[in-house]
């Protein structure tokens, strides 16, 4: 057994404090302004980040704003495609993903090989990709496509021409029964919000009489919650937001990511808003912290880049995404 000798007690007992909050904010504040940085944090982000971001929104809103600042560093409070999309826009910028294990299931689901057997089997096939994809796949797509104006898009495209539509199968289906366009459906999901059943929905109708649903069209319930309720509407989180400010409703019931409650209260103040169910929780979202986007601000680390030759080529159908709105 070895005696750690007196004169190095100091070093094991090196503990520092951990910041309050009050500290992290101000360390934020001071590192944003010295870096000439903007924070953008996505809707489902912890309540704490929302509150410090420059700019709260879904996918598109986000990359909207990644294509018009001025910053000289994006810090991408979200997941990493939307980081890699802050980048296809900006190759000058430094663009930071505080936490760069932030992932996201449905991403996870498609490969750019994948895209590329359905071109091989489908010439002249049109690739129409959610945005919740990698700048590799994005690279191989004609479309990039939000929750939001998915419908548009695809029924813009020409007749008589085959369609892949990848990679969340329950927009697929939401956006088929919408345009009534045969197309390809990828078969993928993403994990908590294919976990939402109908039994959620109907627990808290039960609970809360009378309250209006706002369900995202990438739920694993809103196929069957339809079946039930068949014209009922389904909104992206922009769409979300909205519908409650121009609703009659007091009380709603957010059938998505658990995050999207604090902006919708942020936003929509004297509304109620219950979320479907505790449990649908992105654990990916909220791998971003408030200490994490402080040290990466601090450090420049979590840096987010694309390869020149997939860029260029992502690019274009992200260009259109943003275009079309
Ligand atoms: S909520 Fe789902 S789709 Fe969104 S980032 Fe998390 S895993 Fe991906």
């Amino acid at each position: 057994m070895s005696i750690i000798p007196p004169q190095q007690h100091e070093h094991l007992l090196q503990l520092r404090p951990l910041p309050t909050e009050a500290e992290l904010l101000d360390g934020i504040e001071r590192l944003r302004r010295e870096r000439n940085a903007v924070i953008l944090a996505h809707n489902y982000q912890r309540p704490e980040v929302q509150q410090i971001a420059d700019f709260v929104g879904d996918s598109l809103g986000l990359a909207r704003q990644a294509a018009r600042t001025s910053a000289d560093v994006i810090v991408f409070a979200g997941v990493h495609f939307m980081a890699e999309s802050a980048a296809i826009l900006n190759p000058g910028k430094t663009v930071l993903l505080p936490d760069l294990r932030a992932g996201c299931s449905l991403a996870d689901t498609l490969t750019a090989q994948g895209v590329r057997d359905w071109k091989a089997a489908n010439p002249g096939g049109l690739v129409v990709v959610y945005v919740n994809t990698t700048a590799d796949v994005k690279a191989e797509a004609d479309y990039c496509v939000t929750s939001g104006n998915a419908v548009q898009i695809v029924r813009s495209l020409p007749e008589g021409v085959p369609v892949l539509f990848a990679p969340d199968k329950y927009l697929a289906a939401h956006v088929a029964r919408e345009t009534g366009r045969p197309m390809d459906i990828w078969d993928g999901a993403c994990h908590v919000h294919a976990a939402i059943r109908p039994e959620d929905v109907a627990a808290q109708q039960a609970a809360h009489p009378g309250a209006e649903l706002l369900v995202h069209p990438e739920c694993g319930c809103s196929t069957r919650v339809l079946r039930d309720v068949p014209d009922l509407q389904l909104y992206s989180t922009e769409g979300m937001v909205t519908r409650a400010q121009q609703s009659d409703a007091e009380t709603f019931i957010v059938v998505t990511e658990l995050g999207m409650v604090h902006r919708l209260e942020r936003e929509v103040p004297g509304k109620a808003f219950v979320p479907v169910a505790r449990t649908a929780c992105c654990e990916y979202m909220k791998m971003i912290t408030l200490e994490n986007i402080h040290d990466s601000l601090r450090d420049l680390s979590g840096r987010v880049s694309v390869p020149e030759d997939v860029r260029v080529r992502a690019l274009r159908p992200i260009e259109r995404m943003i275009a079309i709105g």
